[in-house]
């Protein structure tokens, strides 16, 4: 088998070894050329690269093509064309031009585009994303994408993602320029996410409502075992989670995603698969399809993946790790903090437009990280605080603290930055410190934000990470241009020491967790925006505006459009919890309520007239605890039914959201505390649906 794997991986893709083999060589230098540098594609070109594409999907068993995109309601979409062209009479060639490869026009009206597309122009179009590789799955060919509108608005997070990275390169090359890295034409960020997720047999989700169609359970007496034992956390892998994985590592290796790292996490049920990283907006494509298959190889195997980041209350909920680096085109990782103090210039420079950009738009990663799912674990301790924060780690910190205190200027300064490097290479090597409390941790050569959650796409955060750092790092070129080359060390090390005395305040190596640390960041001035309806009108401040607007990454509409329909996805979310909650507790939960306090009502009539002089009033207790736990439901759902109607008829979208925050969830907390306390009185066959116990522990 083993010796099989090789062959396997990449097999479904159009990767470069099928490229290679099926096209005329000069078509093949102009695709990779496109491919590496970002350059325009001919159609000659792409008419080549069809032909090569259809031929070997085709050989592959596929019988359709589509464009695979990314639109905005964070999901994936795709509309499937057959190959076949009419040929004569009844007979029919398999098909595909340059043109059907590089645009399509699938009919968009019904996707959210916050107002963007006038019904009178439903077109959108897709564009060929020729920078990340084709696959062929379910007999289909899909053609990674971007979405855009007829005139030319961003309707998906794969555009903007591009734009992104190319804003990054931009302003990156020529930083190095600067500091006298001459051959360096391309900057690409790096990404590596890391994936966790929950597996529940299938037939026990299907009884819960709940599961179907929140994705998250929205009650649930706790199990007697939760996680304190922490004996899961890379425990042994059961024999039925362990087959799943090897069967997900095969289809996602046949896609050229390279699953690397599996293991079991902390809560019961949980686990995690992490990828090897890849360049931006391949590492999006992957982390989507890995989603996506996550959950369809589990259905093989009768069980049910939950990507939610909260799908049980009382243990963790999941997230998504986004490891995130920049790498040259001649294969220098900026944040590696390398061992000659020389090199570490640029090293120092690029860690220092990372704590820039975290700091000046720590209000847009909180944004990127937003949903109503995660908006369960951020400061639940057990994922990062909403307080974004960098952690640098001891040894760092006090390189930026000796650069910072060195007063004196000349020889003295090359001896602390000397100093500074001489640390590096020691730092490196002991960087075991993890800090599971801190949103944003530099982790050795790269930087992991870990505020995302489970079900996120990864593209928004790397869109504000690499357009923030692309507006730090232009800022740096406009204070460093006009150095002479002698003098460049001097001129960087004093734009590092002005950068660090701006930015240290959102450093922070320690407990995020702890109530001194959100005292501490109000004194500090740093962000606490709790909740999605909190943080997202932030998006649409003047200074986030001007940073989109700047780097040409999202025009104001596109912004504002966004921001609508992050808004109303937030509500939407949440009334359908709501109607869910409304539903399970009458149609499941209330009658079992009554038909086990029924049951053990008529049981103490009889025992008290067969044996009166035994009866304890136990049994009045429990129907009486049982009978006050309905009325309260039942006024509960009143209650309930009328802030979803007060919601769903407010019209402003932050006004919606924001009751959604402040009356409806609180509400559906009250209802699933009650809820709690009375299934726990409950056998489980009274219950219509499965408890945690079986859920959590039955694989
Ligand atoms: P952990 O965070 O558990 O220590 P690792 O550090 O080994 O695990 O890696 C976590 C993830 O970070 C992996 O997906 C890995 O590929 C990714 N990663 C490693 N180096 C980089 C890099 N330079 N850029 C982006 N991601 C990276
Ligand atoms: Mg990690």
């Amino acid at each position: 088998m083993n010796k099989e794997i090789p062959e396997l991986y990449g097999s479904m893709i159009f990767g470069d070894k099928v490229m290679r083999s099926k096209l005329p060589k000069d078509m093949y230098k102009a695709l990779r050329k496109t491919i590496e540098n970002g350059t325009h594609l001919e159609l000659d070109v792409a008419n080549s690269v069809a032909v090569a594409m259809k031929e070997w999907a085709v050989e592959n068993g596929a019988t359709h093509y589509t464009h695979w995109f990314q639109p905005m309601t964070g999901f994936t979409a795709e509309k499937h064309d057959s190959f076949i062209a009419p040929a004569g009479e009844g007979e029919v060639i398999m098909d595909f031009s340059g043109k059907e490869l590089v645009k399509g026009e699938p009919d968009a009206s019904s996707f959210p585009s916050g107002g963007l597309r006038a019904t009178f122009e439903a077109r959108g179009y897709t564009a060929w994303d020729p920078t990340s590789p084709a696959f062929i799955k379910d007999k289909t060919l899909y053609i990674p994408t971007a979405f855009c509108s007829y005139s030319g608005e961003a309707l998906d997070k794969k555009t903007p993602l591009l734009r992104s990275m190319e804003a990054l390169s931009k302003e990156a090359v020529k930083v190095l320029h600067l500091l006298g890295n001459q051959g360096v034409t391309r900057v690409s960020t790096t990404i590596g996410p890391e994936q966790e997720y929950f597996l529940v047999d299938k037939e026990l989700y299907k009884q819960r409502r709940d599961l179907i169609f929140c994705g998250r359970t929205l009650f649930g007496a706790p199990a007697p075992k939760g996680q304190e034992m922490e004996d899961h956390y890379f425990g042994t892998l059961k024999p039925k989670v362990s087959a799943y994985m090897h069967d997900l590592d095969v289809e996602l290796w046949k896609l050229g995603i390279p699953a690397k790292t599996k293991h079991n996490e902390v809560a019961p049920a949980q686990h995690e698969l992490a990828p090897v990283f890849d360049t931006a907006n391949v590492a999006v494509d992957h982390n989507q399809l890995t989603m996506e298959i996550m959950k369809k190889v589990a259905e093989k195997h009768n069980m049910v993946c939950l990507l939610h980041e909260k799908p049980f209350q009382g243990i963790n909920g999941s997230g998504k790790h986004n490891n995130w680096s920049l790498i040259t085109n001649e294969g220098v990782n900026l944040l590696n903090p390398g061992r000659t103090p020389a090199k570490n210039l640029p090293f120092l420079v690029f860690l220092m437009a990372v704590i820039k950009a975290v700091d000046d738009y720590a209000d847009l990663m909180r944004i990127s990280a937003s949903s109503a799912g995660n908006d369960h674990r951020l400061g639940g301790n057990e994922a990062p605080p909403a307080i974004v924060s960098i952690f640098l780690g001891d040894e760092l910190t006090a390189v930026l603290d000796a650069i910072e205190s060195d007063t004196h200027m000349g020889k003295q300064e090359a001896v602390q930055i000397d100093i500074g490097a001489h640390v590096l290479p020691h730092f490196v090597k002991d960087n075991t410190d993890r800090n599971r409390t801190s949103p944003f941790a530099f982790t050795g050569n790269k930087f992991e934000f870990r505020m995302l959650g489970s079900s996120a796409s990864v593209a928004t955060p790397n869109i504000v990470l690499n357009t923030a750092v692309a507006e730090a790092l232009a800022q740096f070129y406009e204070e460093l241009k006009d150095a002479k080359a002698e003098d460049m060390e001097q001129a960087v090390h004093a734009l590092l020491k002005k950068a660090i005395e701006k930015h240290k305040r959102i450093i922070f190596n320690g407990n995020g967790y702890s109530e001194e640390w959100v005292e501490e960041a109000k004194k500090r001035g740093l962000y606490n925006l709790v909740s999605t309806p909190d943080c997202l009108p932030q998006f649409v401040t003047d200074k986030n505006v001007e940073l989109f607007t700047k780097h040409h990454i999202f025009t104001r509409e596109e912004i504002f459009s966004r921001y609508e329909i992050l808004l109303e996805n937030y509500t939407k979310t949440v009334l359908i919890e709501a109607r869910t909650l409304d539903e399970m507790l009458t149609k499941d939960f209330l009658p079992a309520v009554n038909a086990y306090a029924g049951e053990t009502a008529k049981n103490a009539a009889s025992k008290k007239a067969f044996l009166p002089e035994l009866a304890t009033g136990c049994e009045e207790a429990l129907v009486s605890g049982l009978t006050e736990a309905y009325g309260a439901l039942t006024e509960g759902i009143k209650e309930l039914k009328a802030l979803i109607a007060k919601t769903a008829e407010t019209a402003d979208a932050l006004e919606a959201a924001k009751l959604c925050h402040s009356e409806l969830l609180v509400k559906m907390e009250a209802l699933a505390e009650m809820a709690n306390k009375a299934e726990a009185l409950i056998p489980d066959s009274y219950l219509p649906y499965p408890t945690y116990d079986q859920l959590l522990f039955s694989l």
